[in-house]
């Protein structure tokens, strides 16, 4: 019988591998997965959208706490791992576009729009049986998590495989554009003064240079499955 409380926290930085590895977890143990940056996405296409200046750290903190936003699980199966619902609105896909990647982590920096968030993320979070992904989650969102991962390689190995799933997806890019922005969102998200990106003091570091995500699985599924016993 799982044990539903169990919690699973998951962070790293932009295109480390957290979905692939988030989504596999859960699937495995039967847990629900929720990736939040879906959230800090929904909620800067949402300030997009109303013309919002993304300057405005007070209007920005209004369109969040007022934000109309559903995460369920895919209903379509078009490679999405959750139905993001804005305003009624499937934005799935629209929360990946450019303008959204470019905005997001300066959206994310304001105070209030993460106390908004998190606050939404402790409410799904605390039910248990979760992998909850994202920047923070180990650190802020769910320090009492039972496991907490933190998923990293090297700027250039995450921009090589950033690059190869957008030309795999029918996409524009270039090594170098994709590598700018990584670093631009690193230094930002890493930097900034509430809930920076970094590992909690107690959290497995992974480091997924040189392993594969078959790799990145198996090892963590069997450290999962070892302390998940201990704890029984
Ligand atoms: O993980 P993803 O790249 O979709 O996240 C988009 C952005 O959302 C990140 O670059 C970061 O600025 C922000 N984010 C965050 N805290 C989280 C998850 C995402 O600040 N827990």
């Amino acid at each position: 019988m799982e044990k539903k409380s169990f919690t699973i926290t998951l962070d790293g930085p932009a295109a480390s591998g957290k979905s692939t590895l988030g989504e596999r977890l859960a699937e495995s143990l039967d847990f629900m997965y929720l990736d939040t940056g879906v959230m800090y996405r929904a909620v800067t296409l949402a300030v997009l959208n109303k013309n919002v200046d993304v300057n405005d750290e007070g209007l920005v903190t209004k369109v969040a706490e007022e934000i109309d936003l559903d995460i369920h699980p895919a209903t379509i199966d078009d490679g999405r791992s959750n139905d993001v619902i804005l305003e009624q609105e499937d934005v799935t896909w629209e929360i990946r576009l450019p303008d959204v990647e470019s905005n997001v982590s300066q959206v994310s920096a304001y105070k209030g729009v993460r106390v908004a968030m998190t606050k939404k993320q402790r409410e799904i979070g605390n039910r248990g049986g979760i992998v909850m992904v994202g920047r923070d989650i180990g650190t802020v969102v769910l320090p009492d998590a039972e496991i907490k991962l933190y998923l990293d390689a090297s700027v250039e190995e995450r921009a090589k495989r950033r690059y190869l799933e957008l030309i795999n997806r029918g996409k524009q890019a270039t090594y170098e554009s994709v590598l700018d922005d990584l670093k631009r969102r690193d230094k930002i998200d890493s930097s900034r003064a509430i809930a920076p990106l970094r590992p909690a003091e107690d959290a497995i570091m992974i480091d997924s240079d040189h392993m594969n995500a078959e790799e990145v699985f198996q090892y963590i599924f069997k450290l999962v499955e070892e302390k998940k016993n201990l704890q029984v």
